[in-house]
């Protein structure tokens, strides 16, 4: 009895599935290929598509293993999806399933830990075709590099975050021989870092370290949940002619640029978030939110005059290791400075787009050199503005005390001054000095 019920509803399902089943069922949109950029806490999973996706899912998180399923209706499959999300921890693999109609495509998602999907479809442009991108939240792979993790942060040094533009599914800008500025300016920050994490005084923090792209707006956040002091976002430049060359030095500015560079760099901030794939741009919900608390807050005043001391002393730096294009700080509206409470600015390296910065931006000296240059511009910047109770206000205007190792140099070089203003200072005829010596360092 209760069999042939059963048989009977399975009958009647057969049937009406077999109604509703179109006669030559055909995929009108198709996968054309799959991207997976793991990052400290998600991993974001592209899906290209020929044209925009019509999909919906779900998560099985009640069994094992965990599952995020995902419909693309009317949609085929036209890639591989072997060896995907390896790299990732969250991950553990993503295939196909049983589609609930012809002609549509079941992707499943395994995860090795529960993480709520944010899924959000982005326009065609110039670099790539539709897509849906899938952040799953959660950590995905070991902060990597020489910055430190916010649990490792000392509250007795000046914390500087440095962002390293773009990253992931945003190339930055593309040089004649097709180097990536995402690619530089990670190595130019990492090498920032390891020089701020040298001095007793510093401490840096990677806004990211590695390659995946981090929103815009959560830039700032990043930099204000690790209680930074002092904000330096690295790119380096393009312009669609080959010519121009040099460095320059950005802060924030409440207006739109005035200078033709200006506003080509303010929209190609914008257009990094339609290539990164930022939620925010494309929902346009509270795009701003630092502007619109900081438009009230006087405190934004004294950041961007700090920035502007501080992008003095990284020209003044910058200009004995490479050619700068502006000698005088320059000012846009960049989302990334938008941070009301702390120094903020933004470092164009050099242009990329020029074949002979090109050439030198990926070599591991200039890199270095342009590193130590805006190393030593932040830190005379502190020197000068010390912050209470850090180690470089107790130490940075007063005394010294020469350890093993130690010579004239070294010591001018960490403190941003020079031999002969120690020497003048402390009224030395010889640069011998000997472990134990106190020196009055000098004030710049
Ligand atoms: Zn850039």
């Amino acid at each position: 009895m209760r069999r042939s019920i059963f048989l009977g509803l399975f009958q009647l399902a057969l049937l009406s599935l077999l109604a509703l089943a179109p006669v030559a069922a055909s995929a009108d949109n198709s996968i054309e290929s799959v991207r997976v950029w793991p990052s400290p806490d998600k991993t974001r999973v592209v899906f290209d598509l020929k044209s925009a996706p019509d999909y919906s899912y779900f998560t099985l998180y009640g069994s094992d293993p965990l599952r995020l399923v995902i419909d693309f209706n009317n949609t085929g499959l036209d890639t591989a999806l072997d060896n995907l999300g390896n790299d990732s921890l969250l991950l553990d693999l993503i295939r196909t399933s049983t589609p609930k109609s012809t002609g549509s495509t079941r992707i499943v998602i395994e995860l090795n830990e529960k993480s709520e999907p944010q899924i959000f479809p982005l326009p065609a442009n110039e670099s790539y075709p539709n897509r849906l991108v899938v952040d799953l939240p959660g950590k995905s792979v070991e902060r990597s590099g020489p910055a430190k993790s916010i649990s490792e942060l000392n509250d007795r040094k000046v914390t500087i975050a440095i962002d390293a533009g773009h990253g992931g599914e945003d190339p930055g800008s593309v040089g004649p021989t097709g180097s990536y500025e995402k690619t530089v300016v990670l190595k130019i920050a990492r090498a920032l870092a390891s020089l701020i994490n040298a001095d007793p005084g510093m401490q840096a923090y990677l806004i990211r370290s590695g390659d995946y792209y981090v929103d815009l707006n959560e830039r700032p956040q990043k930099a204000w949940q690790a209680k930074a002091d002092f904000f330096v976002s690295i790119h380096a430049d393009a312009f669609r002619t080959p010519q121009p060359r040099g460095g320059s030095v950005w802060v924030l500015s409440k207006r739109r640029a005035d200078s033709e560079v200006g506003r080509w760099l303010e929209g190609t901030e914008r257009k990094s978030e339609l290539l990164g794939g930022a939620e925010s741009i494309i929902k346009d919900t509270g795009h701003e939110p630092f502007l619109a608390q900081t438009l009230l807050d006087m405190s934004m005043d004294s950041s961007i005059a700090g920035a502007y001391a501080a992008a003095r002393h990284i020209i003044g730096e910058m200009s004995a290791v490479t050619k700068m294009h502006k000698r005088e700080p320059q000012a846009a509206s960049f989302a990334v400075l938008k941070s009301p409470d702390k120094p903020s600015l933004l470092v164009e390296t050099g242009f990329i787009s020029n074949p002979t910065e090109e050439r030198l931006l990926n070599s591991n000296a200039h890199q270095q050199k342009l590193a130590r240059a805006v190393y030593k511009g932040i830190r005379q910047y502190f020197v000068n503005n010390p912050l209470d109770n850090t180690y470089l206000a107790k130490h940075s205007n007063s005394e010294y005390t020469v350890k093993s190792g130690d010579s004239l140099s070294v010591i001018a070089e960490r403190y941003g001054t020079t031999v002969s203003a120690i020497k003048r200072e402390n009224d030395l005829r010889s640069s011998v000095l000997r472990i134990g010596q106190k020196l009055k360092i000098p004030s710049r």
